[in-house]
């Protein structure tokens, strides 16, 4: 027993056992330092109120490990950037949704590239006949390979006035029930 407090004895007064413990002391201070300072970055990324990154931050500080700990646990899921960029997906499939447009006789969705409506056979376009590309009605000129329209102009679906198609489609919904 004596041996053995002889030796840690030893090592205690030992300038290199000093040595260790402030090299150690200096990692844990450095270490607690960047997790402050990678709160700080973090929290930026996911927070919007300043005021939060400032209480995430002073956390990380007076709680060493701890308070990084406890942001990490807390911190919202998401970057701002994603949600940011979600947001604008959102966006443009809503306004894809918008630009889709209902069949003027029976309301069925049409797609920018159909001819006519599948659901009641109404011409809605025609197709180039130089390129056969789907051309919208009222076009002067094929844009897609330049045709001129007016050497052999194609009757464009007749449209029918906004009101007329809505009282013609709420006829038609109860025939095809
Ligand atoms: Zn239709
Ligand atoms: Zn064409």
């Amino acid at each position: 027993m004596d041996n053995l407090f002889q030796t840690i004895n030893r090592i205690i007064s030992s300038p290199y056992w000093m040595l260790s413990v402030y090299v150690l002391l200096f990692c844990a201070v450095v270490l607690w330092l960047v997790l402050v300072f990678w709160t700080l970055k973090d929290a930026r990324k996911r927070v919007d109120d300043p005021v939060i990154v400032g209480v995430a931050v002073l956390c990380s500080l007076l709680l060493p490990y701890i308070g990084t700990l406890i942001y990490a646990i807390l911190r919202p899921a998401e970057y701002l950037a994603d949600a940011r960029e979600r947001e604008l997906e959102m966006r443009a499939m809503e306004q894809e949704l918008h630009t889709l447009r209902a069949c003027p006789s029976c309301g069925e969705i049409i797609r920018p590239d159909f001819l006519a409506c599948p659901s009641c056979r109404r011409p809605l376009r025609t197709a180039c006949p130089s390129c056969d590309r789907v051309l919208e009605p009222g076009w002067k000129l094929c844009p897609y390979c330049a045709h001129d329209l007016k050497a052999r102009r194609v009757a464009p679906p007749v449209e029918s006035p906004p009101g007329l198609a809505e009282a013609q489609q709420l006829q038609q919904v109860p025939q095809q029930q």
